[in-house]
């Protein structure tokens, strides 16, 4: 069983629109836009990144919006709800909040013994908040404070129609089942980063997920460095999945592999940060593009939909 996994480091989901999808994050939830760059395997769309004051892995919510993409069918394989953690006893100022913004999908309930709020993204992207005692200090603003403030994930939920591989793999990774009620199966990394948990929803007869917009493309784990994602790599191939090789992607390294179930999942570095290439004062500000599309600054400057903020 690995150890050099700790949580999650990010998740990454498809929107329809850049302009709604930063107001959002911003606004309705109060994240910190974190960096501005665009998507390094398809440079003409944006990768907007959303979290704490300076990115910490587990806090890090991204976007790739593709104009006028299509929404996603939810279904089985895929990471259906992701889940932020608020304080304790948070749950009524969210319930007004985000009822305030027209926000849709309100529901209220509780899961393993905690109080949560169901609601929905502006592509129907499915998340939770979840009240838990957590130590992370949340980014305030926008009328946002710090008694509701969120603290980074708390947990993301897998829907499988044959849960045993992919519980069998998050084993091999290092998270340990917890607890079972309904067909939710709960896993965690003891000492993890505070977003360690995954949820496995077991769905006998659902029809298969479509990606769109209001999607999660993948969701990301959190490894300190490239040394311990290089371990991470080569126990996986030793097991017998395919991982791609070690990607650069200017704030973390990555690898990438299919789960069993069909989610995509990625392993990230720790390092080197989201202050690689500005101050942690003004991160997320500044259009912020890898060397090798440097050359399209002007072209993408001009056709890249402008954010409010
Ligand atoms: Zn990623």
């Amino acid at each position: 069983m690995l150890k050099q996994i700790k949580g999650l480091h990010h998740v990454t989901s498809l929107a329809s629109d850049a302009r709604q999808n930063n107001a959002f994050f911003t606004n309705v939830l109060g994240l910190r836009r974190i960096k501005k760059t665009v998507n390094f395997d398809a440079p003409d769309v944006y990768h907007l990144y959303y979290g704490d004051e300076a990115g910490t892995p587990g806090t890090v919510m991204t976007y790739f919006p593709f104009p006028n993409a299509k929404r996603g069918d939810k279904g089985i394989g895929e990471v259906g709800r992701t889940a932020f953690s608020i304080p304790t006893g948070s749950s009524q100022a969210w319930l007004d909040r985000l009822a305030t913004f027209d926000v849709g999908g309100i529901v209220q309930g509780t899961r393993f013994g905690e109080k949560r709020v169901l609601f929905d993204g502006p592509d129907g992207d499915q998340f939770a908040l979840v009240e838990s005692d957590d130590d992370r200090t949340p980014w305030t603003g926008n009328g946002v404070g710090t008694q509701m403030g969120i603290h980074g994930f708390h947990s993301a939920d897998m829907r499988l129609n044959d849960p045993d591989a992919s519980a069998e793999l998050l084993g091999f990774m290092g998270y340990e089942k917890q607890d079972t009620e309904g067909n939710v199966t709960r896993f965690a990394v003891p000492g993890g980063n505070d977003a360690n948990t995954i949820d496995i929803e077991a769905h006998s007869c659902a029809a298969d997920a479509a990606q769109g917009a209001g999607s999660v493309h993948h969701i990301a784990f959190a490894v300190e460095n490239r040394a311990r994602q290089l371990e991470v790599r080569e126990a996986l191939l030793d097991t017998g999945y395919q991982v791609t090789p070690v990607i650069d992607r200017d704030y973390f390294y990555a690898i990438y592999f299919r789960t069993p179930g069909g989610v995509l999942f990625e392993v990230a570095t720790n390092e080197p940060g989201f202050d690689r290439d500005e101050d942690t004062a003004n991160l997320g500000e500044a259009l912020k593009l890898p060397s090798q599309h440097e050359y399209l600054r002007a072209r993408l400057q001009s056709t890249l939909q402008p954010l409010d903020r």
